[in-house]
């Protein structure tokens, strides 16, 4: 048995005292958890590794963070890749941060060998260094690096946050890997959930550098893992893990690789843009904008400039799917060149890059500041909010009509990186601190129409809001308790939301094989399959693991405080979708007419009981027995 206990470093943030925890594995398995114990018991910030970290296995080393989010209001998991691979030579699973800094502050671990941790707490001039060198959370990563980094035997990593984690709660934690004494332009995130805003604003932790050289029996038997592929795939490890990764490396069969080049050359008619108006279309004009502004511009860029060329880079852990695609210095992956490309009127890979750069060097979250962007930039357009309320110059080009790629991409650009410095330095009525439910709620009052309307996102509880994941499909707008990410069905067929539900439910679970081990999900093809048994053969405890699973997915479901949809665009989104699949995809069921029969005769009555079906389905299948 290689770890009979989780190690987890507890920080009291406010006097620097720190004690180490232990919890046996078999009580808990890994940071999703003992993250949810933890968070429930202290409301603690947790940062740590899966059992595997360290050894032989491919994506073994994603570093996830846990807690209460503050934008979602919920129990809330974020994973950052390759992080935990340094993490891992601490010598601990997890470290938990309780209470608040006086001032902003920079939390250092080290540990060499055999010895302690070292442990400390400094405070960071952080307003000074956000403007420095490359400036927010870039300019914050090199400070850190440069104030530590000559304290440890080996090269460490940095966590850093930016201006978005001080002035809104959806900041971002980002990362790079750290090579040949450089921070490298690898940028890697923990972007959903607001966790940079959690770490800055209720601890004061603006950021972290850990590292160390300790060395424990981490699980390196190639050989070992070798016969363990074979009999289940009848493939060596390497090989299979190859297979599985295809897409995220190249595709020959689109000849394309990475999230951004495959679901952008097959997204086709479900594309979705201009604050998802595109989804009002015809068919025939998706198609027709997949293939002028998209296939032959945007992904056609990124084809010539990334994939042609191989500029492709793994997060920190030798990874054989080389998913960091890169053009220079600016790293595409599709969610965030989404919302902050088509999703805001964007079809340039220049307009792109400077939003997207922007939007990291502030440190947002990036797919939901690109959904904020774009409903703010419709607002606009459409006069419901005017260029004095959002500290803007101009109105944006939000309609196909006449739209000219380079030269209207080029002004959505500009508009959107004036937006995100209003938010950040809270010009015109632009407040974000508690979130875009909260202030499109608040700016509403007196206008004629309720902006909240125009905004696709989930609602929970009272403030909590988050921006789905960037694919035309009811399950990214379920009412999950932990939205955002993939623990739901986000396939393009139609479910009825019963089933949906349960599907949903399913999925959770998966995923939470992935994520308590601390893997990577590009990994799951063989991963979510493989890791119960790999669990057994290294603890003896597949099916106490299993039965963990189960129960984590329903003490998270219990805190289930998901609301009914608050805007109209979420029932168009699901009603488009339902008549696209009968229209377009011809497909036929009972299901089908029904719903879209309903959502015709009554589109808001017809969302409340499509809503309310998911939301059963879920409960029937997350029950604690
Ligand atoms: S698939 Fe990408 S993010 Fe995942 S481990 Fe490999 S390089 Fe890292």
């Amino acid at each position: 048995m290689k770890d009979s206990f989780l190690r987890v470093l507890l920080l009291d943030a406010s006097n620097g005292f720190y004690k180490i925890v232990r919890y046996k594995v078999g009580d808990f398995f890994g940071p999703v958890d003992l993250g949810l114990h933890l968070a429930g018991k202290y409301n603690s910030l947790n940062i740590g590794t899966g059992l595997t970290a360290g050894s032989i296995l491919p994506g073994s080393n994603r570093l996830i963070v846990s807690g209460f989010s503050p934008c979602w209001g919920g129990y809330y998991v974020s994973t950052m890749g390759g992080a935990g691979l340094v993490f891992d030579n601490l010598g601990i699973n997890m470290i938990s941060i309780v209470n608040k800094a006086q001032s902003p502050s920079v939390f250092y671990l080290n540990r060499e060998h055999g010895e302690e941790i070292e442990v400390e707490v400094n405070p960071v001039d952080l307003k000074n260094v956000w403007k420095s060198g490359r400036e927010g959370t870039y300019g914050l990563m090199d400070h850190i690096y440069e104030e530590y980094g000559n304290r440890f035997a080996t090269e460490p990593r940095v966590l850093s946050t930016g201006m978005a984690s001080l002035q809104t709660d959806f900041g971002a934690i980002c990362s790079a890997p750290i090579k040949k004494g450089e921070v490298t332009n690898i940028d890697t995130w923990a972007g959903r959930g607001g966790f940079g805003s959690k770490m800055l604003r209720e601890h004061n932790i603006a950021g972290i550098i850990y590292g160390g050289t300790y060395v424990d029996d981490d699980f390196r038997d190639r050989k070992v893992a070798d016969v363990w592929f074979q009999d289940r795939y009848d493939q060596r490890m390497a090989a299979k893990d190859i297979e599985a990764t295809i897409k995220y490396r190249f595709d020959p069969k689109f000849k394309t690789g990475g999230t951004f080049g495959v679901n952008f050359a097959t997204v086709g008619g479900r594309i979705i843009a201009f604050n998802y108006n595109s989804m009002y279309w015809d068919e025939s004009e998706r198609l027709k904008l997949h293939e002028n502004f998209i296939v032959n511009h945007y992904l056609k860029q990124f084809n010539e400039e990334t994939i042609a060329k191989k500029q492709q880079r793994n997060c920190g852990e030798p990874c054989a799917a080389v998913c960091k695609k890169l053009n220079d210095h600016y790293k595409k992956d599709f969610e965030p060149y989404q919302t902050m490309g088509p999703l805001c009127g964007i079809f340039d890979q220049r307009a792109a890059e400077q939003v997207n750069n922007h939007a990291d060097r502030l440190g947002f979250d990036a797919i939901s500041i690109g959904g904020v962007l774009s409903w703010l930039m419709e607002c606009l357009s459409k006069k419901y909010l005017t260029k004095e309320e959002l500290a803007v110059s101009d109105i944006p080009v939000f309609s196909l009509e006449n739209f000219e790629l380079l030269r209207d991409s080029d002004k959505n650009a500009a508009i959107a990186i004036e937006l995100m410095d209003a938010i950040v330095h809270r010009r015109g009525k632009l407040n974000l601190s508690e979130g875009a439910r909260k202030f499109g709620r608040v700016m509403s009052r007196g206008k004629k129409v309720n902006l909240l309307d125009y905004f696709v996102f989930t609602s929970f509880g009272r403030k909590g809001w988050m921006v789905p994941n960037q694919y035309w499909t009811p399950g990214v707008l379920s009412p999950m308790a932990i939205m955002g990410k993939y623990y739901m069905y986000y396939g393009d067929e139609f479910l009825a939301p019963r089933e949906l539900g349960q599907t949903n439910a399913l999925r959770l679970k998966q995923e939470l094989i992935i994520d308590n081990l601390g893997f990577c999900r590009f990994h799951r093809g063989w991963a979510e399959e493989m890791l119960p048994d790999i669990v057994d053969k290294l603890f003896g405890l597949k099916d106490t693991f299993l039965g963990n699973i189960e129960i984590t997915a329903s003490r998270i479901n219990s805190r289930n405080a998901s609301v009914f949809w608050e805007s109209e665009r979420n029932f168009d989104f699901i009603h488009t979708f339902i008549k696209r699949q009968k229209e377009v995809k011809g497909a036929n069921s009972k299901h089908i007419d029904y719903w879209l029969g309903y959502f015709e005769k009554d589109k808001k009555q017809a969302a409340m009981d499509f809503w309310y079906d998911i939301h059963k389905g879920v409960h029937e299948e997350l029950r604690e027995f």
